[in-house]
């Protein structure tokens, strides 16, 4: 095999599928498992698509990647970029990445441009910047990435021994994993390696929740926001793979739905109080679960699997603020001078 048709892979995948009592007695569903993809190399699922796109950036020859992000694509990308030994050059809204995700991308050695404007405006400039000055674009609208992420499904079925659940719930953004996801299980059926398909449970950030809106109406119009959310990796008013990810919801009998963001924050809480971890946009699956089950949408004794997108460590300063301040699970560190009687004072009242 020529070098060019190496992959270019960490490896990345085989993410562990948890079950943890703290977050089935939150969400109220008893068979609850947790789909970790923040155990990926660089703590996100956009490393099982980055394998791929890098991999045909190599094959075609491309002499630079490029990709607009609210993070994790932009982190991931360097990685894979650096591994490729092609430069990167990554576009990400400026005041809205969140720290871990911002030293990556600089740590991995791309090209990082802090833009004015949202992560909408930075995948226009990107496009732009790809057709005009022949950069290869790494963003979702690349298909390969999303035939990368189609494994999360598979894989997650595959440790189920084929035996699908009956929810798979994640959050959504861009909207090309919810694509993704709806392409794995339509080909899934087709080979004959499961018989019911799960239905899909697609979670928006109620401040950029385009897709949820546009699923109130039975997706007649395309809808777009300016959005604002907690979630960074979910702030998108604007979602490139919309049609791709209408037909999942069809396919999947699917739901599309928006939590706030004190319940994304929550359920975070709650999550990373479990030990498990994960970022703000993750815990939005679990939110979604949480409401759903709440409104007798899904039934207690469902199986649900839940997609955690990203690490807990991708964004320390979303909870640093949610435990300093006045939150039900808040749990501020406490300063102490060094005695023991300080530290049996803090133990009694632990
Ligand atoms: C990219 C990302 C999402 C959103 O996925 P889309 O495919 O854009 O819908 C959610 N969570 C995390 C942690 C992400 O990095």
């Amino acid at each position: 095999m020529p070098d060019s048709a190496a992959p270019v892979t960490w490896p990345e995948g085989n993410t562990p599928l948890v079950e943890r009592d703290a977050v089935r007695e939150f969400t109220g569903v008893r068979r609850l498992s947790l789909k970790h993809e923040g155990m990926n190399p660089t703590g996100s699922f956009k490393d099982r698509g980055m394998t791929v796109a890098v991999t045909d950036a190599v094959r075609c020859g491309a002499r630079a990647v490029a990709c607009a992000s609210t993070g994790n694509t932009a982190a991931s990308l360097a990685a894979y970029a650096a591994h490729a030994r092609i430069p990167a050059l990554v576009l990400v809204p400026r005041g809205n990445v969140a720290a871990g995700k911002l030293a990556q991308a600089t740590a991995y050695g791309a090209r990082t441009l802090l833009v004015n404007g949202d992560f909408d405006a930075c995948l226009t400039l990107a496009r732009d910047a790809s057709r005009t000055l022949g950069v290869y674009l790494a963003n979702s609208v690349n298909p390969w990435r999303l035939e990368g992420q189609k494994t999360i499904v598979w894989e997650l079925l595959e440790q189920l021994e084929w035996r699908p659940p009956d929810w798979i719930a994640l959050p959504a953004g861009a909207l090309g994993n919810t694509a993704a996801f709806g392409k794995a299980l339509r080909e899934a059926r087709a080979l004959g390696l499961i018989t019911t398909v799960p239905r899909i449970l697609a979670v928006q950030a109620a401040g950029a929740a385009p897709f949820a809106r546009g699923f109130a109406h039975g997706f007649t119009d395309r809808v777009t926001v300016r959005a604002e959310t907690v979630a960074t990796a979910i702030r998108i008013g604007d979602p490139a793979s919309w049609d791709r990810a209408v037909r999942t919801i069809r396919e999947t009998d699917g739901i599309v739905t928006m939590v706030t963001d004190s319940d994304i924050m929550e359920a975070k809480a709650v999550l990373d109080g479990s030990g498990v971890g994960c970022e703000p946009a993750s815990a939005a699956s679990v939110a979604g679960v949480r409401a759903l089950a709440e409104r007798g949408v899904i039934a207690s004794d469902a199986h649900v699997v839940c997609v955690l997108t990203g690490h807990v460590l991708k964004d320390p300063d979303a909870v640093s603020s949610y435990h300093a301040g006045d939150s039900k699970r808040a749990n501020p560190p406490i300063q102490v001078e060094p005695t023991l009687d300080e530290v049996e004072r803090v133990l009694r009242a632990t």
